[in-house]
């Protein structure tokens, strides 16, 4: 298994290279270059199996040997040993044919913990081998830098630096970071907006004898294992309601398109995926897509789903590669396009296949709230804001009233209290775990809003002895 870009125009990788590597030097995503397939019985092979046995079975063929066996099968079962629930990601039953896994039993309470947990230990594994270290630096608005701290404390090759904007995050999103004292991981809290964050890592980024002297690495989202280790989820959930012999529907909350696109990739492996819906809140590029073909930015609003205000879907881009008959200047020519005019369109055909698979459904705030109450009414359920959207997707748009669906729950209605207890007038606890996480001892540092500041900071924490 090897893997090439969607631009048809950088070096076909090994896996441990992919993992490494986040983007590809074309400015494309990687891909497999062919998908592996398991047929009817070896999805039923996977009946009965724990999460973890399941995970191995299915990203195995994705490693190509890459990694040795004995080695994954313990970072597998390492990464998922500290999920609060059993089953990782348990199926709940709203209705006759509506279920929801829960994603969010990981450490900071959010689906990213799935995917992370496991990318943290085989960036580790794959260093520590090769005798490198590298530096990670990123920004976060909350969700993915939490999730990226948890992946990385304590592991020995990997530095971690995370910019916030200060005094912009909740107090939870804050403290879920800043309470990982770990002496490998640095939280930053920048004088300036979460703009400013990013804009200060991207120069970190382009300043080429900087990043080359701090081996600086990303765990965006748009890394290839992080899409590999969200296939399994579905078919761990698709086998447990009937699959390879019934088929299941999906649908998702949605902002960079990773989750959606790992249960395509499912599909792509063989398992019979009914249909996906998407579930966008007012930043709907995507639902706005499936309904008019025309894929146009706007500007980004906030809402109560933080996690799915985006502009672009980045990781559409590896769809887009497949419906243009894996055709890399074809990606080429078309994403150029889209950054040029902020519009895009998919080649003669291109949209049969794509509403044959895929739905759209967009909730308001207004409709968020409401929609928090009347599920809670109907089931004793409390959902978050974005694994709301999905619900509420779920129920106005599944198409095959006889097809088990699959809404997934994206985030702990703790992660985002104030939401659902302006909904509900109910609080959401934390699980125990956490109870006292707002009493924990807090370590960051304030810089201002410059960027040799940063970098000095970052240069004088980052632990580069042992460097190859
Ligand atoms: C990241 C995130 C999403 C969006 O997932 P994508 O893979 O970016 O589409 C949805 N819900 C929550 C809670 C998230 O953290």
């Amino acid at each position: 298994m090897r893997y090439i870009s969607t631009r048809g125009d950088a070096p076909i990788l090994e896996f441990d290279e992919v993992l490494l590597a986040g983007l590809a030097a074309d400015g494309g995503l990687y891909v497999p270059e062919t998908w592996p397939h398991f047929d009817a019985d070896q999805f039923r092979a996977l009946r009965g199996l724990s999460y973890a046995e399941t995970a191995i079975r299915i990203m195995t063929p994705f490693l190509g040997g890459r990694i040795e066996d004995t080695a994954f099968e313990g970072l597998v079962h390492d990464a998922y040993a500290g999920f609060d629930h059993a089953a990782v990601a348990p199926l709940r039953q709203l209705d006759a044919n509506l279920w929801l896994m829960e994603l969010f039993h990981g450490p900071t309470l959010a689906f990213k913990d799935i995917a992370l947990q496991l990318l943290g230990r085989l960036f580790d594994h794959v260093l520590t081998r090769r005798g490198e270290r590298v530096t990670i630096v990123g920004a976060t608005s909350g969700d993915t830098g939490s999730a990226a701290i948890e992946a990385c404390r304590d592991r020995d090759s990997i530095d971690v630096f995370i910019l916030h904007p200060h005094g912009r995050v909740s107090e939870v999103q804050r403290r879920q970071m800043t309470t990982v004292t770990a002496a490998n991981i640095h939280n930053i809290a920048v004088e300036g907006s979460f703009d400013d964050c990013q804009d200060l890592v991207k120069a970190m980024f382009a300043d080429r004898g900087f990043r080359d002297e701090l081996r600086l690495s990303a765990v965006n989202s748009i890394n290839w294992a992080r899409i590999m280790a969200q296939i399994v989820y579905y078919v761990q959930a698709a086998v447990a309601l009937g699959a390879p012999d019934r088929p299941v529907g999906f649908a998702v909350p949605t902002g960079n398109f990773g989750n959606v696109y790992a249960g395509y990739a499912a599909r792509q492996m063989g398992l019979p995926v009914a249909e996906l819906v998407i579930g966008s809140n007012r930043n709907d590029i995507l639902t706005r897509f499936i309904e008019t073909g025309i894929m146009e930015m706007s500007d980004v609003e906030l809402s109560l789903s933080p996690s799915m205000d985006i502009q672009v879907s980045s990781n559409f881009e590896r769809l887009l590669f497949d419906i243009c008959g894996r055709e890399g200047r074809a990606v080429m020519d078309t994403m150029i396009e889209f950054r040029r005019t902020g519009t895009l369109t998919v080649p003669q055909g291109g949209m049969k296949p794509i509403r044959a698979l895929f739905g759209g459904y967009r909730m308001d705030d207004d409709q968020t709230l409401s929609t928090i109450v009347s599920e809670y009414r109907a089931h004793g359920a409390l959902l978050d804001p974005h694994t709301v959207i999905g619900v509420g997707a779920a129920r106005a748009k599944a198409r095959y009233p006889a097809t088990p669906i699959v809404a997934l729950a994206t985030a702990h209605p703790a992660k985002f209290p104030d939401a659902v207890e302006r909904a509900t007038g109910i609080r959401p606890a934390l699980p125990p775990r956490l109870a006292d996480l707002l009493t924990r001892d807090e370590q960051y540092a304030v810089l201002p809003n410059d960027l040799e500041a940063v970098k000095a900071h970052v240069r004088a924490g980052a632990t580069m002895e042992g460097a190859a």
